[in-house]
């Protein structure tokens, strides 16, 4: 049994914590007040406002939804629910994919679309041949759609020019569907519900903060302490005086590992190695709307900053105050003024009446050539000083809560 402290107390810390601990004496430390990073939640006057995203939970791995279910019970503390997603475009409601709802947009529209794909210049390939995220768009859906909608939108939500994206790190992350999928899901019309990952699972009253204080149950958190300046002594680690530590796991800011451990040459060249490493922020203005059954609004038209509306309002009753009023998230890749946000959404359907706001300064990690081989290596070369790097910020993976835990639990076997 060793001496093991994680940083951060987040969802990939907290399921670190809970699967270490089985064999390990663990110590979780988090600058924050309260369990939850990215997925933490505050009731303000009565509504649950996810300050980042609208986090909902499922998985297609079924080791990782043994294990979560493990902590909950799933049919009295969750709702199962349909994903009902739309796009806002040309003025109307469209079912999501885009691609799937061509027979939804105006003849002359779908009759471009249709024109690249007979053109002679289409010609498709395997997605990941493609040298970026903007000739994968184009050349997988044609220039009509990446003009009208894949460019406008992608370029709001990752705040930067499409070709400066390498594609391989998408892999799995995004639908690529090809030209096939694309005109069968229009012939043959299916539903969104009858899609794989249509359905979503949410907690009855809390949302995802319900989860973040579940999974931190049992755990010895130390809360309101920022970790910087991590000693070692005798080769044990220490935290202020909490200590020794034989490994520390780490699932903050890859970036910022020269401040953790001022004292180890290996972070603070991997700090150098890293700072370049591109993020975005994401600014959130909580609202009350008009009642619906949507669950995502998309927002492609480049006249609006904001890029999608999350209803969470419709994930659960509890998350509105009222009955005749529902909430919704208004957000925006970057960071924009209160005053900025309230005078956006007056364009936006709904009747939206904002309530709160929240600025995250770190929400979407990006990849630039050569990103996946540099953490690679940082994290072979911090393993053999125990140190272990862990989560979206620390892996800097595009990973959902799922993929969390699951490399919680990829680390908790290496450690057993
Ligand atoms: C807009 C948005 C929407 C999303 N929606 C979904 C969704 O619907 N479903 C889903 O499954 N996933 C979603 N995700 C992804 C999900 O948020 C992440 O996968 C998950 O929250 C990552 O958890 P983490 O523990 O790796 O990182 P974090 O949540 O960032 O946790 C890291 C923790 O470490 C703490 N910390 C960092 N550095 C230090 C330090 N030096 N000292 C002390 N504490 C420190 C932080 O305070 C934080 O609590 C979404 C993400 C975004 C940005």
């Amino acid at each position: 049994m060793s001496e093991i402290a994680i940083i951060g107390a987040g969802i990939s810390g907290l399921s670190a914590g809970q699967i270490l601990q089985k064999d390990h004496n663990v110590v979780l430390f988090d600058r924050a007040q309260k369990p939850g990073g990215l997925v933490k939640c505050d009731r303000i006057n009565g509504n649950l406002f996810h300050r980042v995203g609208g986090h909902v939970f499922n998985s297609r791995n079924p080791e990782v939804l043994d294990w979560f279910w493990n902590f909950f019970d799933r049919d009295n503390e969750f709702l199962k629910a349909r994903r009902n997603a739309k796009i806002l475009f040309q003025g109307k409601l469209i079912g999501y994919p885009l691609e799937n709802y061509l027979h939804q947009l105006d003849k002359a529209f779908v009759s471009d679309v249709l024109d690249d794909f007979l053109s002679p210049d289409y010609q498709p390939r395997n997605p990941f041949t493609y040298d970026d995220f903007a000739s994968f768009l184009s050349g997988n859906f044609g220039k009509t759609l990446y003009e009208a909608y894949f460019r406008p939108y992608n370029e709001k939500i990752w705040n930067r020019d499409l070709s400066e994206i390498p594609l391989g790190w998408l892999e799995g992350k995004l639908p690529m569907p090809n030209l096939k999928e694309m005109l069968l899901s229009n012939v043959v019309v299916q539903e969104e519900s009858e899609m794989v990952h249509a359905t979503f699972y949410y907690a009855k009253e809390g949302g995802s903060q319900f989860i973040a204080d579940r999974l931190s149950q049992g755990l010895n958190i130390v809360y309101n302490a920022p970790v910087s300046g991590i000693v070692q002594k005798d080769g044990a680690y220490w935290i202020g005086d909490h200590g020794p530590f034989d490994s520390i796991v780490y699932t903050g800011d890859v970036r910022s590992l020269d401040q953790v451990f001022p004292h180890s040459a290996s972070a603070s060249q991997i700090s150098a190695d890293v700072r370049n490493l591109p993020s975005n922020g994401t600014s959130n203005i909580f609202c009350e709307t008009d009642p619906g059954d949507i669950s995502w609004l998309y927002l492609p038209d480049p006249a609006i900053k904001a890029h999608r509306i999350i209803y969470t309002g419709t994930f659960a009753p509890s998350n509105n105050q009222g009955t005749d009023r529902h909430t919704c998230v208004v957000e925006f890749s970057g960071q924009y003024s209160y005053e900025f946000m309230c005078e956006q959404i007056k364009s936006l359907p709904g009747n939206l009446k904002p309530l709160d706001w929240n600025y995250e300064p770190n929400s979407y990690i990006v990849h630039i050539d050569g990103t996946r081989e540099k953490i690679d290596a940082a994290k072979a070369t911090l393993k053999k000083d125990n140190i272990h790097l862990l989560g979206r910020f620390a892996e800097w993976e595009y990973y959902n809560m799922d993929k969390a835990i699951e490399a919680s639990m990829a680390l908790g076997k290496e450690l057993s």
